[in-house]
């Protein structure tokens, strides 16, 4: 709960803020040249998993190829270590681009990889308001490092 409550009381972008902390703080999971992964602290699932690129921009659009590449690569990398330590039945990988969309940061774009199992829910919510899920949110990140490591 602590986590949800400075996040909601953070000034600014979330998406440019957090790679100026340390990783183990904001639950980063790597960084990259252009882009990093990005444990959500407001989870539709355990395992929530976002990718950004460093540029506060808003559209996918603006994006550079090597850009492209790296969040693609990063979501590769979120999908496996999900599948190795989680066994989901399923993913859903979007982007929202804009509030009506479902985008929380509507400014700076990013890549949701959400693992979801058998009867964990329909896929409405992950578009719009997620739901809370305050515990466990380090015991995810303590489980996934390690298949982000270089
Ligand atoms: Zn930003």
């Amino acid at each position: 709960m602590e986590y949800i409550l400075n996040v909601d009381k953070e000034a600014g972008c979330l998406f440019c803020n957090a790679p100026k902390d340390a990783d183990d703080e904001r639950f980063i999971l790597k960084r990259g040249k252009h882009s990093f992964v990005i444990l959500n602290l407001f989870p539709y699932n355990p395992g929530h998993l976002m990718v950004a690129p460093y540029r506060h921009v808003a559209h996918f659009y603006d994006l550079t190829p090597d850009e492209i590449t790296e969040i693609g690569e990063f979501v590769k990398l979120c999908e496996k270590a999900l599948s190795e330590e989680t066994h989901p039945d399923g993913f859903n990988i979007g982007i929202n681009i804009g509030r009506v969309a479902g985008a929380g940061f509507d400014g700076h774009i990013h890549v949701h990889i959400v693992p979801r199992w058998n009867g964990d829910t329909n896929f409405m919510p992950i578009l719009g308001n997620t739901k809370v899920i305050p515990e466990g949110i380090r015991a995810t990140y303590e489980k996934l490092k390690r298949y982000f490591e270089d």
